[in-house]
């Protein structure tokens, strides 16, 4: 590179950095999340953010947003179509054959990280996000989702949310019911097709439900009289949702019926639901999931019935504060002849018992003494000669400028709370 001729040094569009206290806040935020999952026995399950394209044209049904418009897709050298992943569970369905995990069900799998999507980025929605994610395999009960709900709701409560956030579920039926639905609703739809937006226009004959979750109010015109999918359930159908209710009730879960939760992926059946934050507007649903019993089949495994959720990390850190900065405990100076291997000694004592420290050897001590402050460092130590040969060190309570002059074992101890 030559001089004038500079790297571009912003992130690409719609994806970020996650520095200092944002880091912390996100990982804050999937610390609470596994603490919980392991509370219902999930194990991890971490997958490539490649996978082959046939992963997802598969699963998630031509006609979604996400297949349609959002996937970043690219060959790779030797040709072969690859997309980096827009979502977690049909990673999660390829995983779990790949690994023959559906020879031994029940299987609770748990996941973390990026996902990419190629929308408009705005607050709340980029192109680079982070997801955590459940899937739980092997029970078509409605016990399930009522696990998994609930799991939701303790995630959510963990995160400090959940008393600002409403689960709004639907069913969406069995496929024989949403078969139906699909009839009545283009039915109904078709005369009036030119008042559509252009979306729901699209989406009439390739994924009409999705129109009910439009946020286009000429669409919310047109659906004014269309029959609720709710009549259109058959008895089992209705059956399982009775029962995801009142597993929910006796729980004392709130929830409210929306009739409107289709979700955008093909895949699901059943059981669908959103938890909707009341503070971020139009990206408010901070989770979402539901019931996809037809989804491993789809994918060449076992007629497998499966039920999960993801949650959107960058919502729930809109939604939440980030901890508190925790700078290091103590940092340890060499002054300045002093041989820095005592310091390292020192600062690898403190750590051994559990006090987080750091050996800043560079500069003047006044340079030093200063950055201490403003970094808000609670204790400094000063190493002079090694402290093997003099046999002390002198460490500084920042907050009242005390010093004391001690030896290395004696400051670890008055550091841990211990009496000299
Ligand atoms: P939306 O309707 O907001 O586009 P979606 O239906 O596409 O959401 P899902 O595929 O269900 O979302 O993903 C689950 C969660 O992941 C969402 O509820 C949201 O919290 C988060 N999420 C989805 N897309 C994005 C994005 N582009 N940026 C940030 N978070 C996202
Ligand atoms: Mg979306």
């Amino acid at each position: 590179m030559t001089e004038g001729d500079r790297l571009d040094v912003q992130p690409v569009r719609g994806m970020r950095d996650y520095v200092g206290v944002e880091g912390a806040h996100l990982l804050s935020l999937l610390a609470v999340f596994w603490e919980q999952v392991a509370l219902f026995g999930y194990t991890p399950c971490l997958t490539p953010l490649l996978e082959e394209a046939g992963v997802f044209f598969r699963s998630l049904g031509e006609s979604s947003d996400v297949i349609s418009k959002e996937m970043y897709t690219l060959l790779d050298r030797g040709g072969d179509p690859l997309v980096l992943r827009p979502e977690g569970t049909a990673g999660i369905v390829r995983a779990l054959l790949s690994n023959r995990l559906h020879q031994d069900m029940p299987a609770h799998l748990a996941y973390a990280g990026p996902m990419f999507r190629y929308e408009r980025p705005q607050k709340g929605r980029l192109r680079q996000f982070h997801q955590v994610g459940v899937e739980h395999f092997g029970d078509a009960s409605p016990e399930a989702d009522v696990e998994s709900l609930l799991l939701s709701w303790r995630f959510l409560t963990a995160v400090g949310i959940a008393g600002d956030s409403c689960l709004q579920i639907n069913t969406l039926g069995d496929p024989e019911s949403r078969a139906a639905f699909r009839q009545c609703l283009i039915d109904h739809l078709t005369p009036v097709a030119h008042t559509l937006s252009a979306d729901s226009q699209r989406r009439l004959h390739t994924n009409p439900l999705r129109i009910l979750d439009s946020k286009d109010l000429a669409d919310h015109q047109a659906l004014i009289g269309v029959p609720s999918l709710q009549d259109f359930l058959t008895p089992s159908a209705r059956d399982h949702f009775d029962r995801v209710c009142a597993g929910l009730k006796a729980l004392g879960m709130p929830f409210e019926i929306n009739p409107r939760i289709v979700r955008g992926l093909d895949y699901y059946v059943h059981t669908t639901f959103e938890w909707v934050h009341g503070g971020l507007g139009a990206q408010g649903t901070v989770l979402a999931g539901g019931r996809y019993d037809g989804l491993v089949r789809t994918m060449g495994g076992p007629d497998l019935a499966g039920v999960g959720w993801a949650a959107g990390l960058e919502r729930l850190m809109l939604a939440t504060f980030p901890p508190a900065p925790s700078p290091p405990c103590v940092v340890v100076m060499p002054e300045d002849e002093a041989p820095p291997f005592g310091a390292h000694q020192l600062a690898d004592a403190f750590r051994h018992v559990g006090i987080s420290a750091m050996v800043w050897a560079e500069g003047s001590m006044k340079k030093r003494m200063k950055k201490a402050a403003q970094r808000g460092i609670p204790h400094v130590v000063f190493v002079g000669q090694a402290p093997e040969h003099t046999g002390t060190v002198r460490l500084k309570i920042m907050a009242t400028g005390q010093q004391y002059t001690l030896s290395p074992a004696q400051a670890v101890t008055v550091l841990t709370g211990g009496a000299l």
